[in-house]
């Protein structure tokens, strides 16, 4: 079996791969070469922690494995970071164990790289001003993934405590891309793509705040109870996500699912798009929302990709059971 560390993890994997894995098994799973089993996930009683499973198998890549870990709410007065996981990556023709990845960068880069796949199939074309909503640990990599998709210009972002701000200004200014803090009606007039990554449990985003020909990646909500816009948005958009049964049940668009706004049927896996199974013209005045709720088979592909390349690296670590 092969160990690939954080730090190996880190060190071969670039956003562009990350972007490649995801938009290819968001694909797989539409064509339903890829299946993604049900999630696990418990509060364990202890520490406050939520644990749980995201597992899956891709056919066509040969891809079988889980990804465990959760949420351990006291790691960052401990100097860790709260979310922790682990990949576990198996022979689908044995069940042998294949490799042990690190799964804390992995979480962050393919959480990225689904909205970044989501605003190059769906996003205006000349989209200029990207809108970040939620400034935790997230937000950074949502950013940079985002600015390689289109030419943004500036990034216009709103975040409950503004002074955690600065790691997005920072990333910003690292791009070379102009940054400015604004209030939440200003974020809506001017972006043409947002991004809300927040823990947030009521809308942040009205639907009269929205402007025609925006484009919303909802990356926050992956938990029932959990919501960052309006379910009027969703009402009003063309909605688009990773997993249909996910988005209905645990993603952004549970609450208009639930008032019956939206049905499920509706919505439409953003993979039908990339494979060109359901080709979409945006016409000019159409909202569209990605209801990205992170699905095992996200984790697995960057995996995989992980292990090619620390193998190819050298820093990848042969251990015996
Ligand atoms: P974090 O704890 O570092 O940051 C949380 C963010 O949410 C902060 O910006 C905070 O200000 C904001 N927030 C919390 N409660 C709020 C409220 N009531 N109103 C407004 N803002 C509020 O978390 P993170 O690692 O940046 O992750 C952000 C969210 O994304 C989490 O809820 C996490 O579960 C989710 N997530 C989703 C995926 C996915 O694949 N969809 C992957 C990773 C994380």
């Amino acid at each position: 079996m092969l160990i690939i560390s954080e730090q190996a993890v880190r060190d071969s994997v670039g956003r562009a791969d990350a972007a490649a894995a995801v938009e290819s098994v968001f694909a797989a799973m539409a064509a339903g070469d890829a299946r993604n089993f049900p999630v696990v996930r418990e509060a364990i009683g202890h520490a406050d922690a939520l644990y749980g499973f995201k597992s899956g198998f891709d056919r066509g890549e040969l891809t079988l494995g889980v990804k465990s870990g959760g949420y351990w709410p006291g790691n960052a007065a401990r100097g860790l970071t709260n979310h922790q996981s682990t990949v576990l990556l198996f022979d689908p023709d044995t069940g042998q164990p294949r490799a042990l990845v690190g799964g804390n960068y992995l979480t962050a880069l393919r959480t990225a790289a689904a909205s970044a796949v989501s605003i190059r199939h769906l996003a205006r074309p000349d989209a200029a001003t990207l809108g970040i909503v939620g400034a935790g640990h997230q937000a950074p990599f949502q950013l940079r993934a985002a600015l390689e998709e289109r030419r943004f210009q500036r990034v216009v972002a709103w975040n409950r405590s503004p002074e955690r701000l600065n790691d997005l200004a920072a990333a910003a200014a690292e791009a070379g891309v102009a940054f400015e803090t604004v209030d939440r009606d200003t974020l809506c007039r001017q972006a043409d793509v947002i991004i809300t990554i927040t823990s947030c449990f009521e809308p942040l985003l009205s639907a009269r705040q929205i402007r025609p020909g925006t484009h919303i990646a909802c990356m926050g909500t992956d938990t029932a109870g959990k919501q960052e816009i309006d379910p009027a948005i969703l009402a009003a958009a063309e909605v688009f996500t990773d997993e249909v049964a996910q988005a209905a049940g645990i993603g952004e668009c549970q609450h208009a699912v639930a008032q019956g706004l939206i049905a499920a049927e509706a919505i439409r896996p953003v993979g039908d798009v990339i494979r060109n199974a359901d080709t979409f013209a945006r016409a000019a005045g159409t909202v569209t929302v990605f209801d990205g709720t992170g699905v095992g088979l996200q984790d697995l592909a960057v995996a995989r990709v992980a292990v090619e390349r620390a193998v190819a690296a050298g820093s990848a670590v042969e251990a015996s059971l």
